[in-house]
């Protein structure tokens, strides 16, 4: 039996959470942004590291006359984080702080991110608003199968289901019969779980006799975190019988909830009236054209413990144009390439792993679980791509395997113009990750 939360499902995509602050014009918008851009350069003013750059720049914050002149400010990057490790850019005493997370720090030291008991409530809101947005409601059961503790992914979601008033489910990451377990025994409806989980979980819960679309009520599912493509995204909704929306975010932005996709499921909207974005080209760091590719720069306008200013996030995206179907004044962002560290570049070619996987995923011999590995032999790089195949495939003969082998080298070929070497293995015997998923062994860097 499905619950009456599936009854909901068709929810009316211009229903909103918050009115006043998802349905208003642009200019009401920018007048919002305006404001609460001033309270933020008035508070950074008081962090060790804002208020050191003010004083060596010359500025206090009645010298900015708009928005327009945010720009004048130079860049703050993940570096300055670290050089002010750990309190450089609080804005508050030590005692109006409730909370702390890491970022998760895949790509070198992790740096701390403090919240005032308001951070905590106004990240709950955006939480409660996205998953509102997506046609969440009370009477659902919601579980969290991401990591709690130092990952944002965790206490975020959980605070924002509450607020929003959703049964809550803190069953945290792994554990995978369990999680299935949970989902029959409760009816679960609604679940955050990042992609590479959700695609792990998929043969445990074949090989447990669960089929997903006759047996779990599962209607919604958030999933981010981490890159994933299009294909994974199929993926994810064909098996589960669930719609999948994409949640994006970042510690150091508080962590989830900062994009999130609607209804309409055509890109992410990003909550304008808790960040102003930037996209700029990585090298010049001037802004790119509209609707082109770039990195997206980003500054917190209520955050209170630690905003900050012009954050670079290294997150390669596009801003989509044109107005969403939803009504939301709110600009939309395009699905993720990857971060800039995450790119690589082989035989003159730069390429994203998302690339791969979008040409794996579309492969239906293709497993769940991929990996690249990049190695340099007397001088000459090669790209190895290691696959694991479907439990179908696997017993097959040698001969179709080859075939199989040939075909994903020749699609890979046509998306990177490179050719790499493509290993098929066993179903389940490349190493898993309970956390975001690591896609790249870069062997040259050793
Ligand atoms: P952390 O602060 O450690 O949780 O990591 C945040 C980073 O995860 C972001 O800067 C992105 O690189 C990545 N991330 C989060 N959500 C998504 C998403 N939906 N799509 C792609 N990357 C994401
Ligand atoms: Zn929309």
């Amino acid at each position: 039996m499905k619950s009456n939360a599936k009854a909901s499902a068709m929810t009316d995509n211009r229903q909103f959470c918050e009115e006043s602050l998802e349905a208003l014009t642009r200019t009401q918008l920018e007048e919002l942004q305006w404001t609460r851009l001033q309270k933020t350069l008035e508070r950074v003013a008081h962090s060790p590291f804002y208020g050191g750059r003010f004083r060596e720049w010359g500025l206090n914050s009645s010298g900015f006359q708009g928005l327009d002149d945010l720009s004048r400010l130079p860049f703050t990057t993940k570096k300055d984080l670290r050089s002010a490790y750990p309190y450089g850019f609080l804005c508050t005493p030590k005692d109006k702080l409730v909370r702390l997370h890491v970022s998760s720090g895949t790509t070198g030291q992790a740096t701390a991110i403090f919240y005032t008991q308001k951070d905590v409530e106004n990240w709950a809101n955006l939480l409660a608003r996205s998953m509102y947005m997506t046609g969440a409601r009370p009477g659902d059961t919601f579980q969290n199968l991401t990591g709690y503790g130092l990952f944002t992914g965790g206490l975020g979601f959980h605070y924002g289901a509450e607020r929003l008033g959703l049964l809550t489910i803190p069953a945290g990451a792994g554990n995978s019969k369990r999680q299935i377990q949970l989902m029959q025994d409760f009816s679960t409806s609604v679940i955050h779980i990042i992609p590479s989980y959700a695609l792990l979980l998929m043969p445990i819960m074949m090989e447990m006799g669960v089929d997903p679309r006759r047996e779990l009520n599962l209607r919604i599912g958030f999933v981010g975190a981490e890159p994933y493509s299009e294909e994974v995204r199929r993926r994810i909704e064909d098996f589960y019988g669930m719609r999948v929306y994409n949640s994006y975010g970042l510690s150091e932005m508080n962590g989830p909830g900062v994009a999130f996709e609607c209804p309409c499921q055509q890109g992410m909207h990003l909550w304008e009236d808790f960040y102003l974005v930037e996209i700029i080209d990585p090298q010049t760091l001037e802004p790119v054209p509209p609707g082109s590719y770039g990195e997206m720069v980003l500054t917190s306008l209520t955050r209170e413990a630690m905003p900050l200013l012009r954050y670079r996030t290294k997150d390669l995206t596009r801003i989509l144009p044109g107005e969403c179907p939803c009504g939301r004044v709110h600009r939309r962002l395009d699905r993720m390439q990857g971060r800039s560290d995450d790119m690589f570049i082989i035989k003159g070619v730069n390429i994203f792993p998302v690339q791969v996987e979008q040409v794996l995923m579309n492969i239906p011999e293709v497993g769940n679980n991929y990996q690249i590995l990049l190695r340099n032999e007397n001088n000459i790089d090669d790209m190895i791509v290691r696959v694991e195949v479907t439990d179908r495939v696997f017993v097959e003969d040698m001969r179709r395997l080859q075939t199989l082998q040939k075909k994903i080298a020749r699609d890979l070929r046509g998306e990177l113009l490179v050719t790499p070497q493509v290993e098929l293995v066993e179903p389940h015997s490349l190493p898993k990750n309970e956390g975001k998923a690591v896609r790249l062994v870069d062997e040259r860097k050793q």
